[in-house]
């Protein structure tokens, strides 16, 4: 049976952070809508254009669109054994149609880990966080610095500062989480997937938490 794990918590929290290093511990492919958009806009593709606009404001994408995106994603090779999903869903609509597209795939979210932190903490991460052009590994200037600045760690790209990543755009970003995304965690725990986890502990002590939620 494929094992699906759902990352939840509010923008910068340090979702794509943990994603990353537990897919690699896990081998499971990291299924990020973000990137994914990110990876469109960058090649001019019609989805990509569709979804810049939202994306600039801090408003979500329209779930026709994010849902087909997935669809394709999730229905490759790679996610055969499951997937890691960071950023998807974000909207309970989302949700109930994850729910379907995995039982067709004869699957299910099996593990839905929700990291918390404050909102002051977020806007702050937000602010100072650095993103790598090639495969979207990100950085913060205080807590997560590059050993050498504006250069990532792992393949040596370019660093960047995420357009939605500005003030403005950051605490609408924010209000949309609380608005759109926070029926959620009711979605999940009715469920008994949901597993709280302390997102202003050190990373590695995030990632720890995660591993044991994981049962790893
Ligand atoms: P992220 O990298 O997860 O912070 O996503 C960046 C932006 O992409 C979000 O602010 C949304 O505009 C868009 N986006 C990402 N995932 C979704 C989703 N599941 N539904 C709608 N929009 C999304």
């Amino acid at each position: 049976m494929p094992t699906y794990i759902v990352l939840l918590g509010p923008p910068g929290v340090g979702k794509g952070t943990q994603a990353k290093i537990i897919a690699e511990r896990l081998s499971l492919p990291h299924v990020s809508s973000g990137d994914l958009f990110r990876e469109n806009i960058k090649n001019g593709t019609p989805l990509g254009q569709l979804a810049q606009s939202f994306i600039n404001k801090g408003e979500l994408v329209p779930d026709d669109v994010t849902i087909g995106m997935i669809r394709e994603r999730l229905s490759r090779p790679d996610c055969a054994g499951g997937a890691l999903l960071d950023g998807f869903p974000r909207t309970t609509f989302q949700a109930e149609a994850l729910d379907a597209l995995l039982a067709e795939f004869g699957g299910q979210v099996d593990y839905v880990p929700y990291i918390t932190a404050s909102e002051e903490t977020l806007v702050e991460r937000l602010s100072g966080r650095w993103t790598c052009r090639a495969q979207g590994h990100v950085f913060h200037e205080k807590h997560n610095p590059p050993r050498q600045p504006g250069v990532c760690d792992f393949d040596g790209s370019e660093l960047y500062q995420r357009d939605d990543d500005r003030a403005e755009t950051v605490v609408r970003r924010i209000q949309v989480y609380f608005q759109q995304t926070e029926p959620l965690i009711a979605y999940y725990r009715a469920r008994g997937r949901l597993h709280e986890i302390d997102g202003a502990q050190p990373i590695e002590k995030v990632t720890a938490d995660l591993l044991a939620v994981l049962g790893r």
